[in-house]
């Protein structure tokens, strides 16, 4: 059984749906990040903070102060904002994990 109960609980605020009127169309996907690992270049994924080959093209995905990946799709009905991390790298492996829709390829305009 497929367990959906966060997206549940994300439909049960019925007070904040004319704000987010804009952004109801809007995927998000929560990355489970894994905060444990300290990357030592600055190119590493946001995913596993595991360093990224620089001769390697990866993916990049944007994230929101949430740690949420907005759907590259939806993005333009996205509103950023100032807490967001945006574009961040994704290595290839966790690109596939998170699925790999929610990203873009890293050198793509
Ligand atoms: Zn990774």
């Amino acid at each position: 059984m497929i367990d959906n109960s966060r997206q549940i609980a994300r439909q049960e605020s019925p007070c904040q749906e004319e704000e987010l009127a804009d952004e109801m169309h809007v995927r998000k996907e929560f990355i489970d990040y894994d905060a444990r690992r300290e990357p030592r270049t600055k190119r590493f994924c946001v995913r596993c903070q595991k360093d990224l080959d620089p001769g390697k093209p990866v993916r990049r995905v944007y994230v929101t102060g949430d740690t949420e990946a907005i759907h590259p799709d939806d993005f333009g009905r996205y509103l950023p904002s100032d807490g967001d991390f945006g574009w961040l790298l994704i290595g290839n492996d966790c690109a596939r994990i998170l699925g790999m829709e929610w990203t873009l390829p890293e050198n793509a305009a």
